[in-house]
């Protein structure tokens, strides 16, 4: 059984450690009632009169099956407030979701529902070592972006204290960091890396800071990852899972366990699904995540396909007494999904590997290109300011055991570009890892 690194503490321990078939009994209750909350939407009054769904046609957990899909897209085509069913007066937030593509996509909330995120965040807050003594430095960003505030209002609902620092100005941090002898930062895993090279850079050493634990999220990253920074830094990183359009952070979140992120079951219900058949998936079977908002009033989602990929594990109990489902962390959205000379190739894949081998930095770009017919594939990677050189047979060594371990897991062999310490952008929220010029002519 896995050890618990750090004291176990629980912060709702009769939702979280809720025996299993009392909280299905609660999950059907809750679903019903989410039906009945969806039924004015016009995109679900007109699905659910297409398959003849009402609340009270929910017998089971195993009718979920029955409810149709909700996707990115049909979010889009009701912009801006087609997914509301509230009454303005209700609401008192709205945040929206990053349009990289085209317009955002707006999310409300309720009184209720902003008690609800809080909590859910507060629950995996807690489950990672926060306790109301400790100081808290949030390095998000304060905006449309649900990781901001959702973190914000979580650790207030925990009683710990927080200094709102959002994102960027790295020096800005570190100041911050060192002289309220902050105890835990929110951030994402790549802005950890940066504030590690900086305050290396500064000849800060590991025991000049208080910093004890980290919660990451708002972007994929790999195992491999959290070993390095926690070796950097000195502290514990946790992970945690969520998206504004079921609610922002808080679907769940890791234990001192560490065997996976705890989904609040009972406020959200989590489907493994075959992307392209859309049949679930066996435990511990990667499959698309598909969610819906058990509690939710202003945007009372179902079954949204997320695009992320994971797998669900319930059988074996976490030694921390929780009773919820673990999913595993997200390798990747099906939508990230490189098609390379027609191999199926993830972004996280390629920082596995390269995590693997030493004397290079965590920070790479992949590029992919395609000049004639035949996709070409680069990935820059920095090297560490230690090992950067001019020695040609150093450097092809290098680049020989970086091929090795790139194409022992992804199958593809990449163009290994060395790059000087520092040369690719830094960003203070969510890391670029891939750029696609495949589309685009190149003479
Ligand atoms: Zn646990």
């Amino acid at each position: 059984m896995a050890e618990l690194i750090i004291p176990n503490r629980i912060y709702q321990p009769e939702f979280e450690c809720m025996d299993r078939a009392e909280r299905r009994a609660l999950q059907l209750k809750r679903l019903k009632e989410s039906i009945e909350r969806a039924s004015v939407l016009d995109f679900y009054k007109k699905k659910f009169k297409e398959l003849g769904i009402t609340a009270d046609k929910i017998n089971s957990l195993d009718d979920l099956r029955r409810l149709p899909i909700t996707t990115k897209q049909d979010l889009r085509d009701y912009y801006p407030f087609g997914f509301f069913a509230v009454d303005r007066s209700k609401l008192v937030r709205i945040h929206a979701s990053s349009g990289t593509t085209g317009k955002p996509t707006f999310v409300g909330y309720t009184k209720n529902d902003l008690d609800l995120w809080s909590t859910c965040c507060a629950r995996f807050l807690v489950a990672g070592g926060l306790t109301p003594d400790q100081v808290t430095q949030i390095a998000f960003g304060y905006g449309l972006f649900t990781g901001g505030f959702g973190l914000h209002y979580g650790i207030e609902k925990v009683g710990a204290a927080i200094i709102p620092a959002s994102s960027g100005n790295t020096q800005r941090q570190i100041m911050l960091l060192k002289d309220a002898k902050v105890d835990t930062v929110i951030c994402t895993p790549s802005y950890a890396l940066n504030i590690a090279e900086v305050i290396k850079a500064q000849g800060l050493k590991k025991g000049d800071l208080a910093w004890k634990f980290a919660h990451f999220g708002g972007e994929q990253w790999t195992e491999e990852m959290r070993l390095k920074i926690e070796d950097a830094l000195g502290i514990y990183a946790f992970n945690n899972y969520g998206l504004s359009e079921i609610i922002g952070p808080g679907v769940s979140g890791e234990c001192a366990a560490r065997t996976g992120m705890h989904i609040q079951e009972d406020h959200f219900l989590v489907e493994c699904l075959n992307p392209e058949t859309l049949e679930p998936v066996a435990e511990g079977e990667e499959g698309e995540l598909v969610i819906t908002a058990l509690s939710k009033e202003a945007c009372p989602i179902i079954r949204y396909r997320t695009r992320d990929l994971s797998k669900l594990f319930w059988s074996e109990p976490c030694p921390c007494g929780r009773t919820t489902m673990r999913m595993s962390r997200v390798k990747g959205r099906t939508d990230d999904m490189m098609i390379i000379r027609g191999v199926n190739v993830f972004p996280s894949q390629v920082e596995e590997a390269l995590m693997k081998v030493g004397g290079i930095a965590p920070h790479y770009l992949i590029e992919l290109y395609r000049p004639g017919n035949l996709d070409q594939a680069v990935v820059k990677i920095e090297m560490l300011p230690e090992t950067f050189s001019d020695k040609m047979d150093e450097l092809q060594k290098l680049k020989n055991s970086i091929d090795r371990e790139i194409s022992a897991i992804t199958g593809i062999h990449f163009d290994i570009q060395l790059v000087a310490p520092n040369s690719l952008e830094r960003t203070g929220g969510k890391a670029k890892h891939v750029a696609d010029y495949r589309g685009l002519k190149i003479d």
